[in-house]
């Protein structure tokens, strides 16, 4: 019976379930609100990461033809004092510049008035010829500081700059300043469109990628550069529709514009399918979460059970043992002192030993062999018997207490042997242990009837009282190790709560089932069902022994 406690030890699995689930919704609501929020600003965050990477990649292109051109055009002014023009030509061989299409200098000195002379890389010198296009391109490009130079500015200082009316020989300029701060000439090149597109771009744009995004991440990225007239003029895939973030280059190829597309969604899709990612994963992990929780609480909870039940076992078991022993040891010292002449009085007390102690057997056998089922030693030696005289020989047994209890007892039984293949004693056992309850648990009524039946594949032993009963709430748990019925009438009768789950053990190991029927009040009837010979034959070779494994929770 379990034991009341304070509202902790009650309550105690509910407390501690309380205590993990609260915190866990708020958090679980807090994560929640975090996330959300999150998915707005990584929405935001995304477009700013997408900007970043296209405002990173516009000043690579300027930062490259900035130092380029810095490097390559930075000629002397001497170069343009009389007859010197051609020492442009060792400048330029020793900086030749990568991405440049032509190398020029067109001198603003009287002599060499508005001439422009071009590097000749196989010849190692300046040429005057060149293509008309070249030729067209350079002198607009250098018409305005040829104004300037004109006019006698003068210059601190000046800066490359950049012609682009010719989108095909697109000019970089560096006005050279002698030093009387005039200008006295320019050093200038031509971009080569090809090396842009097909060297630059890529190399760019592919090596800036990964200190962006992650790997998974840029191959879902479109980089397309479009032209002045919105044509492609590179693409990292094919891409349609208008780019999501958009990014003019600076200094040079001011006319094409770098656009960006994720191939699957638009920033605000991003986040929100992480948005509906991290929300089921959470909503994952607190369902496991809480899964956990209930199977560990479920667990405590049946241990704590359990070992109120075990406690309540041992008070049982001593009490069973103490009671009988007590009177068997009265009876015996009024026998051995010699003074009662009765002789119905000796038989009787004799008949009283005879029953406690083998009363006292039983209950011995079952702790026995409930420890050995529980340590897996329970070994079953199965052959064939007939089941009808192993229930007889067991009824026989009872006899002598059912007559002094005053029980009426009824045995029907199908004509003929049954046979199956059984172990006898377990058998028996199993028999026993449902006659003793049967006797237990009659209260007033002093009927039982143990039928004996054949069906097709089955040989069923039932045993029915008129007694207590048992509630159906209870009646599946009575086959679990200790359980005892706490309520009803039952409170008055001892016993050690193994009797069932011993019942049930050994019935298993036959192959078979028990069931029971049962109405508060009425009675109840326990069924077994064994199987009859010729099934369990071919399942177990003759003489077979079977040793079976304690099985936890309902045995
Ligand atoms: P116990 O030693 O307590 O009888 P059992 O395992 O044999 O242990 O039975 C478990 C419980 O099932 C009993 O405590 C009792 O409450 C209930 N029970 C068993 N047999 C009967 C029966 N014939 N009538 C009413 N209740 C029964």
């Amino acid at each position: 019976m379990l034991k009341r406690g304070s509202f902790l030890q009650r309550h105690g699995l509910w407390v501690s379930f309380i205590a993990v689930v609260v915190p866990l919704t708020v958090l679980l609501t807090l994560q929640y609100r975090w996330l959300v929020d999150l998915q707005t600003t990584s929405a935001i965050a995304r477009q700013a990461t997408l900007t970043n990477y296209l405002e990173a990649v516009a000043t690579k292109i300027e930062y490259f033809y900035r130092t380029t051109a810095e490097e390559t055009l930075n000629v002397p002014s001497y170069v343009f004092s009389e007859n010197r023009i051609n020492k442009a030509a060792y400048h330029f061989r020793k900086k030749p510049a990568r991405g440049a299409r032509v190398l020029f200098v067109h001198s603003f000195r009287a002599k060499d008035a508005y001439r422009s002379y071009f590097y000749d890389c196989p010849s190692n010198s300046m040429v005057a010829d060149a293509p008309p296009e070249i030729w067209r391109a350079v002198m607009a490009a250098c018409s305005p500081w040829r104004v300037r130079s004109y006019k006698g500015e003068e210059f601190e200082k000046v800066t490359l700059s950049v012609d682009e009316m010719d989108p095909e020989n697109r000019v970089i300029l560096n006005p050279i300043i002698d030093e009387s701060s005039h200008v006295v000439g320019i050093a200038g090149m031509i971009v080569d469109n090809t090396f842009f597109r097909e060297e630059l771009l890529p190399e760019i744009i592919e090596g800036s990628l990964p200190k962006f995004f992650r790997a998974a991440d840029y191959e879902n990225l479109i980089v397309t550069v479009r032209d002045d007239g919105g044509a492609v003029a590179l693409a990292t895939d094919e891409s349609d529709g208008p780019a999501e973030v958009t990014r003019a280059i600076p200094f040079i190829y001011t006319d094409w514009k770098l656009g960006l597309n994720s191939r699957y969604s638009t920033p605000e899709q991003w986040a929100r399918s992480n948005f509906a990612l991290n929300v089921t994963l959470s909503a994952l992990l607190a369902v496991v979460l809480i899964g956990g929780i209930v199977v560990a609480l479920r667990t405590a909870s049946r241990e704590i059970h359990l070992s109120q039940m075990k406690s309540d076992f041992v008070s049982n078991v001593s009490h069973e043992l103490r009671t009988p022993l007590s009177s068997i040891r009265v009876f015996g010292e009024f026998l051995a002192l010699g003074r009662i002449d009765d002789r119905d009085k000796v038989r009787e007390y004799g008949r009283y030993i005879e029953t406690e102690s083998r009363r006292l057997s039983q209950l011995i056998n079952n702790i026995l062999d409930f420890s050995k089922i529980e340590s897996g030693q329970k070994i079953y030696r199965f052959e064939e018997a007939d089941v009808a005289k192993v229930v007889a020989d067991t009824l026989a047994t009872f006899e002598v207490r059912l007559q002094h209890e005053g029980f009426r007892i009824s045995f029907e039984h199908d004509a003929g042997p049954l046979r199956a293949r059984i172990d006898p004693d377990a058998i028996a056992q199993v028999v026993s242990n449902l006659l003793d309850n049967a006797v237990k648990y009659s209260g007033q009524a002093r009927d039982i009837t143990v039928r004996l039946t054949r069906g097709k594949r089955h040989v069923r032993i039932a045993v029915r009282d008129r007694g207590i009963g048992i509630s159906r709430g209870e009646q599946e748990k009575i086959f679990e190790r200790f359980h005892r019925v706490s309520t009803g009438l039952v409170h008055d009768v001892k016993g050690s709560g193994l009797g069932l789950s011993i019942v049930s053990h050994v019935v298993r190991a036959h192959g078979g089932r028990v069931s029971v029927e049962s109405e508060p009040g009425r009675g109840s009837e326990f069924t077994i069902q064994l199987p009859a010979l010729s099934a369990v034959a071919s399942e177990r070779p003759a003489g077979a022994e079977l040793r079976t494994v304690a099985e936890g929770g309902s045995e």
